[in-house]
Order: structure tokens, then sequence, then C-alpha cells
């Protein structure tokens, strides 16, 4: 059965609930007690983020910057 997460925004805590796929849109109730919740995206692997700066940008100098470029 998948998890899904949930985020209260009465008390602003989170709380996981097992369900079935066919009632992960229903409304979730908080362990507190609120109902005024709402479903978070699951975190699929987006942790650890490559190192993918881009590199080499051109140095401008401050042409297109500046507005001599633009007329
Ligand atoms: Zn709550």
């Amino acid at each position: 059965m998948p998890r899904y997460d949930y985020r209260c925004r009465a008390c602003g805590s989170t709380f996981e609930l097992n369900r079935p796929m066919a009632e992960a849109g229903d409304p979730a109730v908080c362990p507190s007690g609120h109902d005024d919740t709402v479903k978070l995206l699951s975190t699929i692997a987006v942790t650890g983020k490559a190192s993918g700066a881009p590199a080499a940008r051109p140095a401008g100098g401050g042409c297109c910057g500046g507005g001599c470029c633009g007329g």
C-alpha cells in the first residue's frame, strides 16, 4: 500500500498515511484532529543533486549589462 505525506495547515505538522491509491485524494485528518490538510508531493530521490554548476560563462565585461547593446 502506498504511503502519502500530508501536512496540516492548522498546526503545521506533517504526517504520513498508508492508504490505497484510490483514496490518495481523500481528505486526511492530522494526528491532532485537524482536517485542514494538504497532500504533499512524494519525495522521490531528490537529494544529492550532482555538481552541475554552469561553467565557463563568458565574461561579458559589462557591455550587455549596462545598456550599450540596447542602443
Ligand atoms: Zn493539525
